[in-house]
Formats: C-alpha cells, sequence, structure tokens
C-alpha cells in the first residue's frame, strides 16, 4: 500500500465539531453584521503580490516572513491573501465602488501565513472581518467595534475578553511622536532585537509591537503618544471613547496598542483573552484612512477588523447539536420504491430524512437507533411513524408526515 498522504502543515481538516463551531462563528457574525448594515463580499484568495507588499508595509512580520507568495505558470508574482483588508480595498476600487459610499462589508474565509505552528497558531487559517469604508468620524469606529463587540457577546464570550483602545492620531501626530520614539530607542539601540533596530529607521512605532523579549522590556518605558497628539486628534479620540460609551462597550486604554500592519491611524483596538496562552487577540483591528489612496485609488477613508476563527471557536460552548435525520426504512426490498417516495416527499417538505443504504429492515431499525433519530419511518403495505425515544408506533398518511415531523 502506498503511504497515506499528510495534511501540509500547518492546516487541518474541520469535521464533525469542529466544523459546528466554524459555522456557529461565521453564521453569527454573518447575522449580528446585518444588524448595524454591513453586507457580506467575497474577494479572491489570491491577488496580486503588490496588493500586500505595498499596503501592509515592507517592516511587518506579514510581509518580511509570512507570505505565501510564488509565480504562476504565466510568471506573475501571486500572494495568498495573509488578511482581509487590502482584497477588500481593491475590490472597492476595481469595481468603482469609491464614489457610492459608504460600503459596510462582512467577509468570512481562510487567509494563509506561513508561521510556526501552535495551538490558534495556523499556516491557514479563517477570520472573519468587516471593514466600513467612507465616513472618517469617530461613530463610524464606534460602530464598528461595537458590532465586534456584540459578535463575541452573542458567541457567549465577552466576559472572557477585554478591549483595549488606544490612538495613533494623525499624521501630524505621529510625525512629533515618531521623533519622542527615535530618541528614546536610539538611546537603547544596543539593547534592541536586529529587526527592531531595521524598524528604528524605517518605522520605530513597530518597535512597540515587537514579540522579541528584550524589546518589550525596552517598550515598558518607551513615551506613549497622547503627549503629541494634535488638538483634533485629541477630538477624534475623545469622541469615540463616548460614542463607545454611548454604545454601552466597555473597554480599556492601552497606549501600546499598534497593530502589526502599517497602514493604521486614529483608532488601534485588540479584543484579547488570557484564556488562550500567547494566542490572546481574538479580534483586532483599526482605522486606515490612507490605504485606498496607497493602492491607486482615491482618498477614501476606512474602519475594520478581523477575528481568528480557530481562537473564537476555542472559547465558545460546543454549539448544540443539529437535529438527527428521521429514518425512513422499507420493511423489506418490494417497498424500496415506495421509501424512496417518503424520503422526497418529506425533504421537499422540509424534513430532514436519510435511508441506509442497506441491510434488512431489522439491521436499518438499529442503525436508527445509534445516529440518535428521534423518528422512523416504516414503509410497507402502510406507513408507520415510530417514535424511536419510547417504541410507540401510529398509522398515518403520507400527507400528514411532515406536520407531525416537523412539530
Ligand atoms: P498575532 O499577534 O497573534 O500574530 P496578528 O497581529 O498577526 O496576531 P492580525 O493580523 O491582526 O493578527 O489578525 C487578526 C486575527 O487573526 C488575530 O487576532 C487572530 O485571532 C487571527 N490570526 C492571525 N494569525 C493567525 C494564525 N496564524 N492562526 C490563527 N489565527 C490567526
Ligand atoms: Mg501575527
Amino acid at each position: 500500500m502506498a503511504p497515506a498522504l499528510q495534511p501540509v502543515r500547518g492546516t487541518r481538516d474541520l469535521i464533525g465539531e469542529d466544523a459546528a463551531r466554524y459555522a456557529h462563528v461565521v453564521a453569527t457574525a454573518r447575522r449580528v453584521s446585518a444588524l448595524y448594515g454591513f453586507a457580506e463580499w467575497q474577494t479572491p484568495i489570491f491577488e496580486d503580490t503588490r496588493v500586500f507588499s505595498r499596503t501592509l508595509g515592507e517592516t511587518s512580520d506579514v510581509v518580511t516572513k509570512e507570505m505565501y507568495t510564488f509565480e504562476d505558470r504565466g510568471g506573475d508574482s501571486v500572494t495568498l491573501r495573509p488578511e482581509g483588508t487590502a482584497g477588500v480595498c481593491r475590490a472597492l476600487i476595481t469595481n468603482g465602488l469609491t464614489q457610492t459610499l459608504p460600503q459596510k462589508v462582512f467577509y468570512a474565509g481562510p487567509m494563509f501565513r506561513y508561521e510556526r505552528p501552535q495551538k490558534g497558531r495556523y499556516r491557514q487559517f479563517h477570520q472573519i472581518g468587516i471593514e466600513l469604508l467612507g465616513p472618517s468620524v469617530p461613530l463610524a469606529d464606534a460602530e464598528v467595534i461595537a458590532a465586534g463587540w456584540q459578535i463575541l457577546n452573542e458567541l457567549g464570550i465577552a466576559q472572557d475578553v477585554v478591549l483595549n483602545i488606544n490612538t495613533l492620531g494623525d499624521a501630524e501626530s505621529r510625525a512629533n511622536y515618531r521623533a519622542a520614539l527615535v530618541e528614546y530607542f536610539t538611546r537603547h539601540e544596543a539593547s534592541l532585537s536586529a529587526d527592531s533596530k531595521m524598524r528604528l529607521d524605517k518605522n520605530p512605532l513597530r518597535i512597540l509591537d515587537s514579540k522579541d523579549e528584550g524589546d518589550q522590556a525596552l517598550v515598558v518605558d518607551a513615551p506613549v503618544i497622547y503627549a503629541h497628539l494634535t488638538e483634533s486628534a485629541a477630538a477624534f479620540y475623545n469622541e469615540l471613547k463616548a460614542a463607545l460609551t454611548a454604545f454601552g462597550v466597555l473597554f480599556t486604554e492601552n497606549p501600546r496598542i499598534v497593530r502589526g500592519l502599517d497602514y493604521y491611524n486614529h483608532t488601534a483596538f485588540e479584543f484579547v483573552t488570557t484564556a488562550l496562552g500567547a494566542q490572546g487577540t481574538v479580534l483586532a483591528g483599526g482605522r486606515y484612512d490612507g490605504l485606498v489612496e496607497q493602492m491607486g485609488g482615491p482618498n477614501v477613508a476606512g474602519i475594520g477588523w478581523g477575528a481568528g476563527i480557530e481562537r473564537l471557536s476555542m472559547l465558545i460552548a460546543a454549539p448544540g447539536q443539529a437535529s438527527v435525520p428521521v429514518a425512513v426504512i422499507p420493511m423489506n426490498d418490494s417497498f424500496s420504491g415506495p421509501a424512496l417516495d417518503v424520503l422526497k416527499s418529506l425533504r421537499e417538505a422540509g424534513v430532514s430524512a436519510e435511508t441506509a443504504y442497506s441491510g434488512n429492515a431489522k439491521k436499518r431499525l438499529e442503525r436508527a437507533n445509534k445516529s440518535g433519530a428521534k423518528f422512523a419511518v416504516l414503509v410497507g403495505e402502510d406507513i408507520k411513524l415510530k417514535n424511536l425515544a419510547d417504541g410507540a408506533q401510529q398509522d398515518v398518511a403520507l400527507a400528514d408526515l411532515p406536520g407531525l415531523l416537523l412539530q
């Protein structure tokens, strides 16, 4: 026998309860997003590499280490999407939607990053996310965050997470802050990791997001942005906090949140949990007002978040079992045809029904009991509905069956 083929490292199958958890997270997020007026988009799983390399920032971990990039047979460089925002902004532009704003987008699907696999960290993982494109007002940020909060709440995990918010200010605030950071980290340059030495030139804010322990020790005493905010950036941040409070969303201010990608300004936020070890961020995002323009579109503001479905799935309670199909059983081979008629009419009436594909009636009934089905329909000269819990059975007319089973 040939050796059994294995899944690619960092990928996994969703089967049984894992599949049910995945479906429950997506269905909940889809339903709640619609309550806020977000509509679902599907963008391709792979894009021109530049969609990501130009936007996520040349010093981000995703671009420097994690992208699945390859040349296709035509010699074009394509990349499996590592996140959802860049593709949505590309789609906004190429579909001419920058003229019809706001656009409120929900998405769900696979993302790909070449990372060291561990609990809650995979090479193919899945995200839900929303993007609100157009308005650059704090109310938009608050709504996007409130939608995320309501999704976590309806998944039953709001009590396990804390919302951290921060502001990255506008361009002027960031320039001021950048200077303060460069001054501070240059004094400590010898203790910085190699990656962060590079960031010091290119994007010193990124050092605040470093996972290196030595860097993190320096970050503790690094200057915070609040003293460097312009008046209007400070006002934006204050209005956001007031709107969150109005929506009843509790938050903690955390000046260390800068997010890993380059395109954020003003609002940055993360919902974090201590329940998943090092993989504590479950939902994260921010405002990215320059991104669409950077991709060659007009100046369109945006705010959004992405959340890892695997991490959410680990936090939620097991979803309730879907009901087991009714078992339709011919009493002997001569009733196979009538049994198919019963199956067909039950399914058309919206009743979930199946038949064991072989075996005598007794065997099939045993299997139905094992499957956890609540009812069997025995098809012989008459049609009988059998309650598998107590064994009671009654003669029924085919036309009455769906009514009895849908109760
Ligand atoms: P981390 O700090 O854990 O690496 P990140 O900052 O890279 O996260 P984002 O790019 O903001 O994460 O992605 C949003 C969410 O997607 C994360 O909060 C997390 O829930 C999920 N996520 C990111 N990378 C992975 C992965 N490799 N496997 C599973 N989920 C992931
Ligand atoms: Mg990461």
